[in-house]
């Protein structure tokens, strides 16, 4: 086979074979295809689509170039998450101790930062002594122990993802629904997971910007899931406006176990307890999330899981050296709190990464002190800028100087969950 021909079939509008697709696979993970054809052929794929049957095979083989987790043996259903990403979007951290309180076990592959969006890892790193790195024993062995676990994607789950995300991040081929669906579902199928609940974010701060798109990527996932045996539903939920009131590594670990604790923003709540009721219908779980949440099971189990990882759930987390407070500049109801500008200037401050290889700051980040439908006065606290190095600030407030809207008209808070697929 030559790669041409496959550039060529999908520039000219026509299928790849089954032999093709597990030819490219095969052939450029394993460093017989250069960037350069494989470049084509992402654009290519970009303009043209793959049908139903030539993304289930790409899938398939994705998933293929590693080894896909058998976690069959465990005694409890199998059911996980995975968001999009957002700004503030510290879920995770709540819902995987609460749906393993419930009964279920959860299996959490989650990544790091990258841009204006945080990471579940780059967060839970935060908490001194918790490692993210387990082998696929640790992972059973927690699952079987705890319920829940939170571990960094290994070498062997879906390398061909690694290679090829890398490659589309610097070819401008990100931004294809095939090609998205099948980064995403094949690490997700491969972690072993039996269930699935995709919380696909939309709006300014999200990778999706607009309801239609996001309404296609999250059928063309759902899809995917199920030609997997993965029961997979998605909700579509806001980020226009960033969730809770912190965005950045340690505050938003703060914050989820302020929401353990019973109290925490009631977005995040009302968000966690959503997916988690879906999470657990998708397993057949007929149990009330909001009680394991109000009578401190859900933060037992994520003591018990911070410390299987190695962590001290009591330890103090890193706090800044600096704190920059910008007052609001009216009196009304806060109309808009751009969930994008806050999320670049919180990466800006030190919370995200511009490169994969560059580290992050644990303790800074933005907290807000009012969202948005919450009525403001001029001259109070709004916005806390926290950093460590000083030389960041005038490029964060920069990010930020479109970012707020105060009306002297009442503004309803945003909605929450825009559409359900299943
Ligand atoms: N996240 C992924 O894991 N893959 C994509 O292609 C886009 C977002």
């Amino acid at each position: 086979m030559d790669a041409i021909d496959l550039i060529l079939a999908k520039r000219d509008g026509g299928r790849l074979t089954d032999e093709q697709i597990d030819w490219f696979i095969q052939s450029y993970t394993g460093g017989a295809i250069g960037d350069e054809q494989a470049a084509a052929l992402l654009m290519a794929i970009l303009f043209r689509g793959l049908d139903a049957a030539e993304l289930a095979r790409w899938t398939q083989q994705m998933i293929a170039s590693g080894t896909r987790a058998d976690l069959s043996a465990l005694p409890r259903p199998t059911v996980d998450k995975h968001s999009t990403g957002g700004v503030g979007d510290k879920i995770s951290l709540v819902l995987v101790p609460l749906v393993a309180a419930c009964g279920a076990a959860v299996p959490q592959t989650a990544g790091r930062g990258l841009g204006h969006t945080g990471g579940t890892i780059d967060k839970m790193e935060t908490i001194p002594g918790w490692r993210s790195g387990l082998s696929p024993d640790d992972v059973v062995r927690i699952l079987g122990d705890v319920g829940a676990v939170i571990g960094a994607a290994g070498p062997d789950l879906a390398p061909a993802d690694g290679k090829l995300y890398a490659l589309r991040d610097i070819t401008g081929t990100v931004e294809s629904i095939p090609l998205i669906a099948s980064s995403i579902m094949s690490k997700k199928i491969a972690e072993g997971t039996g269930a699935l609940v995709l919380d696909v974010k939309v709006g300014t701060g999200a990778f999706m910007k607009d309801l239609a798109r996001a309404g296609e990527l999250s059928e063309v996932m759902v899809g995917l899931g199920a030609a997997h045996g993965v029961h997979t539903t998605a909700l579509l939920t806001q980020m226009d406006v960033p969730l809770g009131r912190t965005a950045g590594n340690a505050l938003e670990v703060t914050e989820a176990v302020e929401v353990l604790a019973g109290g925490g923003p009631s977005d995040v709540v009302e968000l966690t307890l959503a997916l988690a009721r879906e999470m657990l219908e998708l397993v057949g779980l007929e149990v009330d999330p909001a009680d394991a949440l109000a009578d401190g099971r859900a933060m037992d189990t994520w003591r018990a899981m911070v410390r299987a990882q190695g962590g001290d759930p009591t330890a103090a987390l890193p706090t800044a050296t600096e704190v920059e407070v910008i007052p609001a500049p009216a009196s009304g109801t806060l109309a808009r709190l751009d969930a994008l500008a806050v999320g670049v200037a919180a990466w800006r401050l030190g919370a995200g990464r511009a490169r994969k290889e560059d580290g992050v700051s644990a303790a800074a980040g933005i907290v807000w002190r009012a969202t948005v439908g919450d009525a403001v006065t001029a001259g109070q606290p709004l916005l806390e800028l926290h950093l460590d190095d000083p030389s960041r600030l005038p490029s964060a407030l920069a990010a930020l100087d479109d970012a707020i809207e105060i009306t002297s008209d009442p503004v309803p808070p945003p909605q929450l969950i825009l559409d359900r697929v299943q």
